[in-house]
């Protein structure tokens, strides 16, 4: 099947393709995972607050145990005070704190320089996959942010999938 079949359909579902359809890989025992293909709102693990969805989503890393957004809510704050790693891959990297409003917990960083293996994630937003709960919409799953893990789907698999 070729997009000149129907190129309206294949073009449709496009937007969904580019903005990394969020996939989640709940590891079960004996190291199977599932993978699900839906919308998730990311919240604070202390407390529930929405901190981001999947909409902002950009990436996971697994080496950082973080889930990487484009956007916050406003109920997460940037603390103004510049800090430095000291220890960790990211040793001498400067960041900004982002705190829950809520209440109080440390749920991420922003890098304000990085070295060459982290320059992508400079002024993106990391969250701690410890301090979030992953809520999937339109259902009762809920999963622990070290449980999520993002996969971005071949863009020619998802078009062909579209077209009828
Ligand atoms: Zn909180």
């Amino acid at each position: 099947m070729t997009a000149n079949h129907a190129p309206a359909q294949a073009f449709s579902g496009f937007p969904e393709v580019l903005r990394g359809v969020a996939m989640a890989m709940e590891r079960q025992d004996g190291g199977a995972a599932h993978c699900l293909s839906q919308d998730w709102i990311f919240m604070c693990h202390s407390c529930g607050t929405v901190l981001t969805d999947s909409w902002n989503l950009c990436d996971t890393h697994s080496a950082l145990q973080v889930i990487i957004v484009l956007r916050l809510t406003d109920d997460v704050i940037v603390e103004p005070k510049m800090q430095v790693f000291l220890g960790g891959p990211l040793k001498g990297c400067a960041y900004l704190c982002l705190r829950c409003r809520s209440c109080n917990a440390i749920v991420g960083f922003s890098l304000c320089s990085a070295n060459d293996a982290f320059l992508a994630l400079r002024s993106l937003f990391c969250l701690h996959k410890k301090q979030v709960t992953c809520y999937m919409l339109n259902s009762r799953v809920v999963i622990p942010g070290i449980q999520f893990h993002m996969k971005l789907q071949p863009l020619s698999g998802q078009i062909e999938e579209r077209i009828p």
